[in-house]
């Protein structure tokens, strides 16, 4: 298996060099950061990825979890790399420091979240779900819920779960039918099962924070009837001593194609005692707290996979042996030439990496409009928030369609080594399929980028992030680049407009093609920029071979977006004129 070295040189360029982070932590005013801290702790996540987590990864995809009577175990060395993640402050980046968080910009947490997910994904996830579990309790939790559970879930001396899905209910919340019965002490009762519950069980941790979706007697149907609870794995003591074991247990766990490091867990609720987290038939909203945030970390979960195939091939490409190059023998003294000397080689070589980095450059983007979020208020606050709101479900999707795109590049790379277990290469394409599934599927994220982002809001979070990439625009030296970013940016407001008054079955029918024509688009916008910057890049001998790169991604891969924004204007009536009996006939 290739070994993991993280993107250090590409991320200092990144935030210091391109984003300039410096003058954009003074710009939000973000007291004690500054760009040498955010390098301090990016050497340091990096550390932990390559030699904690990374020598694990594929023998916890061999080994995989088990269901005993004392619960879940994961692989060997998963959980003291845990305790070693927790020890050394890794799980509170970015928690609130009123409970003992370290309250760090997002601009530094993404960057070491990607190193975690490119070194073991199913490692990582247990952790992702924990972040994503503080934050709806830090936003929607009462002061009582928040003093009693919120210092040790940020610290991860207790993990956190997110419980939706039920055997009737995926994509269709308003389907599920778990039960909260209101106690006479102010708790409910909460019975129910759960299916596919990461990290629903484990060995890491004492205590596993559950947060679930149920239904209250009287609840409305659909999902206005929706409440969202906190369930313990172990009733907490007034003291914040741990208590009696709640009615909660794992029936059972899932086999499955890939993540086999990581627990799926179905979860039986046998009137356990449950919190209400928020207003009652509110939970829905509360629970996209955690899910929006889940989301925008499932894309890069694809980014992190899409650099970790990248560099196995990489490597293989180097070392492996085969045919002479067309340009000619490249190594005299060998029986064979390199096969990076194949054009074709190089080929996916350069879609695996300008796929990649071109992801990279939108999720630090993405993360400075987190941290402007965060950090500022009035407008500047509520400018950012729509930002992310309409790049969450493009960075969810793309990122993720990008990882199987890139990791099958990996596969090809290594001819039929790659379909062979040992090198590792096969694990990326089977760990990152389920991120195009699981948070909404790719089609519903497809399906709220048109709907809900763009046409619900009249286009206005899409002007807004117009305004976001016109700066960068704006910021460009070299006129040529300038002029070429300024055409994909007009057009793409124009084609988002000509969607506003187009009906729902339309949208529909076109929505994943309208996503990535975006992120081909906004990508190329970003790349442009980067080619913009890196003639001036401190360190060049990484800049020539990344300028090739971006050229790449401008001929090569920007043209797809061409074909989407077809698709966008011709595809709908085609789709639209089809009904079951056209697939199902006699
Ligand atoms: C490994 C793994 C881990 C998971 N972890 C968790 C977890 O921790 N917590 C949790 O709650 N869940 C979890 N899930 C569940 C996951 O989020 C769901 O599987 C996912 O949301 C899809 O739901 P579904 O499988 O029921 O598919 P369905 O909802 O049945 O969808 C089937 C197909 O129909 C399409 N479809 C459905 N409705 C629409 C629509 N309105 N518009 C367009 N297309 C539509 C979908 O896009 C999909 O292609 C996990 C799943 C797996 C496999």
């Amino acid at each position: 298996m290739a070994t993991y070295n993280a993107p250090l040189v590409d991320f200092k360029f990144l935030l210091n060099e391109w984003l300039n982070i410096d003058a954009h932590y003074q710009q939000i005013n973000a007291e004690g950061m500054d760009s040498e801290l955010a390098l301090e702790v990016l050497a340091q996540g990096a550390k932990f990825a390559e030699n904690e987590i990374a020598p694990l990864n594929q023998h916890g995809d061999e080994q995989g979890c088990q269901l005993t009577n004392g619960g879940v175990t994961t692989p060997d060395g998963f959980a003291a790399a845990y305790q070693t993640y927790i020890a050394n402050g890794w799980n509170a980046m970015l928690g609130s420091a009123d409970f003992d968080g370290q309250d760090l910009p997002y601009s530094m947490a993404v960057p070491v979240h990607e190193m975690l997910n490119s070194a073991n994904l199913s490692w990582r996830l247990t952790t992702m779900l924990t972040e994503s579990a503080v934050l709806a309790i830090t936003k929607h939790g009462s002061e009582e819920l928040k003093q009693r559970y919120l210092a040790n879930i940020i610290s991860g001396e207790w993990t956190g779960t997110m419980n939706l899905t039920e055997p009737h209910a995926g994509t269709d919340l308003s389907l599920l039918s778990t039960k909260a019965e209101p106690q006479a002490d102010g708790s409910y009762a909460i019975t129910g099962n759960k299916i596919f519950i990461t990290a629903g069980d484990h060995d890491w941790s004492e205590n596993i924070i559950h947060l679930v979706l149920a239904r209250l007697p009287d609840a409305p149907k659909g999902v206005k009837g929706i409440s969202l609870f906190l369930v313990p794995k172990i009733n907490v003591n007034d003291d914040g001593s741990l208590g009696t074991p709640n009615a909660v247990s794992v029936g059972s766990i899932e086999k499955k194609m890939g993540l086999k490091g990581s627990p799926t867990c179905v979860m039986n609720y046998d009137g356990a005692r449950g919190f209400l987290i928020g207003e009652e038939h509110a939970g829905l909203a509360c629970m996209f707290t955690m899910m929006n945030d889940a989301r925008f970390q499932v894309g890069l979960q694809g980014l992190g996979i899409g650099e970790a195939s990248y560099q196995g091939a990489l490597e293989y490409a180097i070392d492996r042996l085969q045919s002479r190059a067309p340009q000619g023998v490249q190594a005299p003294d060998k029986k064979a030439d390199p096969i990076v000397f194949q054009p074709d080689v190089r080929r996916m070589l350069l879609i695996q990496r300008s796929l990649t980095e071109g992801c990279r450059a939108l999720s630090i983007l993405y993360a400075k409009y987190m941290d402007i979020e965060k950090y500022a208020n009035g407008e500047n606050q509520s400018n950012a928030e729509a930002v992310i709101a309409y790049l969450t479900p493009i960075c969810k999707a793309f990122f993720t369609d990008m990882a199987t795109e890139v990791s099958n590049h990996g596969i090809q790379i290594y001819g039929g080594h790659g379909y062979i277990r040992e090198w590792g290469m096969e694990q990326y394409v089977r760990d990152t399929r389920i991120a195009q599934l699981y948070e909404g599927t790719n089609g519903i994220q497809a399906a709220d980028l048109i709907g809900r982002k763009l046409t619900r809001s009249n286009g206005e979070m899409m002007k807004i992030t117009h305004a976001a990439f016109n700066e960068i625009v704006n910021d460009m030296a070299n006129s040529e680049y300038q002029s070429h970013a300024l055409g994909l940016l007009t057009q793409w407001q124009t084609v988002s407009e000509s969607l506003l008054d187009k009906s729902p079955e339309h949208c529909a029918a076109i929505a994943c093609d309208y996503l990535n024509y975006c992120a081909y688009t906004l990508i190329g916008i970003l790349w442009l920029s980067m080619l913009d910057k890196l003639p001036n890049a401190e360190n060049q001998d990484y800049a020539a071979g990344k300028i090739k790169t971006g050229e790449f991604y401008i001929a090569s891969i920007l043209p797809r977006a061409q074909q989407y924004l077809h698709t966008i204007e011709h595809g709908a009536e085609s789709v639209n004129a089809t009904d079951l009996n056209d697939f199902v006939f006699a």
